[in-house]
């Protein structure tokens, strides 16, 4: 199974995260991200968070 990622860089916000979550299913990459996002960034964990983290993964690994 393809590795999936999600790059915080991708969602720039003024803590300037450089994160990179990496998973091999896109629930399990949702959740740490939510995870992460509610954490950090002070995100809420609603179903319209979801959808834009969702539309955050991508394919593959992280770029260097
Ligand atoms: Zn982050």
């Amino acid at each position: 199974m393809a590795r999936k990622y999600i790059d915080c860089r991708d969602f720039p916000d003024e803590t300037n995260c450089s994160i990179a979550l990496t998973a091999d299913s896109e629930e399990e990459l949702i959740e740490a991200a939510i995870e992460h996002g509610t954490k950090i960034h002070g995100y809420e964990n609603t179903p319209e968070t979801r959808e834009n983290v969702k539309k955050g993964i991508k394919e593959g690994t992280p770029p260097a």
